[in-house]
């Protein structure tokens, strides 16, 4: 059983994009180990230019970008964030799964991503850095060169937008998940977000697999997947999760998405915060 998301906070979601969760979605099912699955899937989106995440990932408040993400299969983690020059970011996390127990972040993780000859991040398309300056004037009147002061003022009270990738898996017995995400567009430089914390952007224990997507800082109040796997103590997956939707919903507004798959084959994606891109396949 594999379970892809593209993102929630989707407006309107073009056919390109079905087309390419799908072919992901297709390129993953052929492999049988399901932290494979999981990584592949979330490589494919990253390399798709589709989606918030590696290539297509969006730009922060000064034009620049990094990108969070975190793996997790078998009692394993990995995950990796604030790197600016890994086109990747699931690969490195996948990476750190296999070292003493880590998280890394910065200009050292991605030194570590090209030591072990990772991709490096390509630059932004110019498309890209249009739409950057428009949406940048839109909110400052002016491109910034750098952070000030006064920028930061003016960023009180501003909402967020969001369109990350995930992926979760079951197979064998064996359950995995991936996410990885740009970020939130117009972001602070350093922000990280909720995809590379563990029980809250991804989860994966001998019973659940998890994947999350929406506003970060305000998903790591509500921590979806931890409270998904306290809740499965006493519901079914589905009740579980629309429980927790209707929770985040009151609690923190509309701003989370997740998928999630059990180890007894049962599979569940919601959102509360607009459109969220799914694929799902089962054997
Ligand atoms: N959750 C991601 C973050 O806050 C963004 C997203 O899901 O689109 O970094």
């Amino acid at each position: 059983m594999l379970l892809l998301h593209g993102g929630t906070g989707w407006k309107e979601v073009g056919e390109d994009t079905l087309l390419s969760i799908n072919e992901c979605s297709e390129r993953a099912f052929g492999l049988n180990d399901p932290l494979e699955m999981v990584v592949e899937a979330v490589r494919c989106m990253e390399d798709s230019g589709k989606f918030n995440a590696g290539i297509g990932s969006t730009y922060d408040l000064l034009g620049g970008r990094s990108l969070d993400a975190g793996a997790a299969c078998c009692g394993k983690i990995g995950a990796a964030a604030n790197v600016k020059a890994t086109k990747n970011a699931v690969l490195l996390a996948r990476y750190v799964m296999d070292l003493p127990p880590h998280m890394v972040a910065g200009e050292e993780a991605d030194r570590m991503a090209e030591l072990l000859g990772l991709p490096p991040l390509p630059p932004m398309s110019g498309e890209k850095r249009k739409q950057y300056e428009e949406r940048v004037k839109k909110l400052l009147g002016f491109v910034p060169e750098e952070l000030t002061l006064e920028i930061l003022e003016r960023l009180k009270g501003k909402e967020e937008g969001s369109g990350t990738v995930g992926a979760v898996a079951l197979a064998g017995g064996r359950l995995a998940s991936a996410t990885s995400t740009g970020g939130i567009a117009l972001k602070l430089p350093g922000r990280v977000g909720d995809s590379p914390i563990f029980g809250a952007g991804f989860y994966a224990d001998e019973e659940l697999a998890c994947s999350s997507t929406g506003i970060g800082a305000k998903i790591v109040k509500v921590m979806p997947c931890l409270r998904l796997k306290s809740k499965l103590k006493e519901a079914g997956l589905a009740e579980a999760g629309r429980e927790v939707l209707e929770e985040a919903l009151r609690e923190v507004g509309p701003s989370l998405g997740f998928i999630a798959v059990t180890r007894d084959g049962q599979a569940f994606w919601g959102t509360n915060y607009r459109k969220m891109v799914v694929s799902f396949k089962v054997l």
